[in-house]
């Protein structure tokens, strides 16, 4: 394999890249200090809309990496700066955690549970799914609102095994109204990546995408023209690499490569 140039810009994917679970990987906090100190500007991307960004940063900064809020960029972030950008004022159901909700108020978004004024119905991670969210969700569509997603993952991996994610909710309200979801905002969608670049002011071929799910992060990276580096402590093996849509510009066992 060809050495690793540097790069002006890092993107870091975190669960499975930069910690697994509570356990920090090895050589992260190494390298994240290394990189800024030789003036790299570095970016952490999760597809979790169920923490805000200042979680992750105070998580980041607890584990040795310490971290500002701005950044992170997660979903719930990204969909309210998809909404300023493209439904400015829009009424709005989450059918999602806290988090999500919380962002959404501060951005002054009006979150309304009647049919006829929502306009966007917002699908994600959401670990208090219930009936009666799903009736408001199908009521909502069916008086013409837009199905819009958080991130397309079908589960979110813990210790001992996963938790249906963001793709379940999406699938119960396609379901039961026969209709798509039209945005989903979280990786692979370029989307996400234009928020990124936008965040770190560089061009995507100024960037390395550093992630460990070749369906997500390397498609995300390689999409948007950034090279990409698969580390093999999260979800992909090699041996996935037959079937992934893209291939990484580069594979290591873990972070220590950089
Ligand atoms: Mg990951």
């Amino acid at each position: 394999m060809q050495p690793i140039p540097t790069y002006a810009g890092y993107i870091f994917d975190l669960d499975g890249t930069i910690y697994l679970g509570d356990q920090i990987l090895p050589g992260a906090v190494d390298l994240i200090a290394h990189l800024r100190h030789s003036g790299r500007k570095v970016a952490f991307l999760s597809n979790n809309p169920t923490k805000t960004r200042a979680q992750y940063a105070e998580k980041l900064t607890r584990m040795g990496i310490p971290t500002r809020i701005e950044e992170v960029i997660n979903t719930s972030y990204v969909m309210v700066e998809w909404l300023k950008a493209n439904a400015p004022g829009a009424s709005v159901y989450p059918v999602s955690e806290q988090p999500l909700i919380d962002e959404l108020t501060a951005a002054g978004f009006p979150i309304s549970e009647r049919a006829g004024e929502i306009q966007y119905v917002i699908a994600s991670f959401d670990r208090t799914f219930t009936y009666r969210k799903l009736q408001i969700a199908f009521d909502a569509m069916r008086a013409g609102a837009q199905l819009v997603a958080t991130n397309p993952d079908r589960f979110c991996p813990v210790p001992g095994g996963g938790e249906p994610d963001a793709a379940a909710i999406i699938a119960a309200i396609e379901a039961c109204t026969n209709t798509r979801c039209s945005v989903n905002v979280g990786k692979p969608s370029p989307i996400m990546a234009r928020t990124v670049s936008t965040l770190l002011n560089l061009p995507p071929n100024r960037c390395l995408m550093v992630g460990d799910r070749l369906h997500t992060d390397i498609a995300m990276g390689a999409e948007a023209g950034m090279d990409t580096l698969l580390v093999l402590t999260g979800d992909s093996r090699r041996s996935d690499l037959a079937t992934a849509p893209y291939q990484p510009t580069y594979i290591a066992e873990d972070l220590r490569i950089l």
